[in-house]
């Protein structure tokens, strides 16, 4: 037996790229964990493990990285997938959200009849850094009449101030691996 934790097997394979997209940022891609089923399932056994008898009504994934472990989490839970895109790539009416950069600003939308008024709505992304993404998911669950059930991350950037962003739409902010 192994002994290794989902952390240690997450931190083994999650690999560093520096400066990319741009000089000064590390990246972290996740895409050497698709290439594990095994490991895959773990990730999404533990997020359903998470959930617990909470009441979720959707899973929400976030453009792009986020619809991959959504989309499995939504399926395990048996409850409808919702996407959140980058302004003009949603087809049908949308809500739009905007939210500040470091510089300039972002607009996510997400179709006008993708979560019905009250239902509790997981987000959930591959990474949470400064936060702003998935607060803005939050904003959109609430404009049409949401809650936030939740974050689920697999990637926490722990120095950064996401943690505290989120904290008013929901206290219940997982993180597989934090760095
Ligand atoms: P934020 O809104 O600052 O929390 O940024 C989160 C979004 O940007 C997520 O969709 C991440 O996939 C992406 N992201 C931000 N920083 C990184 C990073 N260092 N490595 C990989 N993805 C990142």
């Amino acid at each position: 037996m192994s002994g290794k934790t989902l952390r240690d097997k997450l931190n083994g394979v999650i690999r560093d790229v520096p400066d990319f997209p741009k000089p000064g940022i590390l990246f972290k891609d996740i895409t050497p964990v698709l290439q594990d089923p095994a490991l895959c399932r773990e990730v999404v056994d533990t997020f359903a493990e998470q959930v617990g008898e909470d009441r979720v009504d959707a899973v929400l994934g976030i453009e792009s990285r986020g619809f991959i472990f959504g989309m499995m989490l939504a399926n395990k839970l048996n409850v409808p997938f919702v996407i959140v895109r980058k302004a003009g790539k949603l087809p049908f009416r949308t809500h739009r959200y905007e939210y500040s950069l470091e510089y300039g600003s972002a607009v996510m939308e997400m179709h006008i009849d993708a979560i019905q008024p009250g239902w509790n709505v997981l987000v959930h992304d591959d990474l949470l850094a400064t936060g702003g993404t998935a607060a803005a998911a939050s904003e959109l669950i609430h404009l049409q009449g949401g809650k936030t059930a939740g974050f689920f991350f697999l990637v926490e950037l722990g120095f950064l101030p996401g943690r505290k962003k989120l904290e008013k739409y929901s206290g219940k902010i997982l993180s597989l691996v934090s760095f």
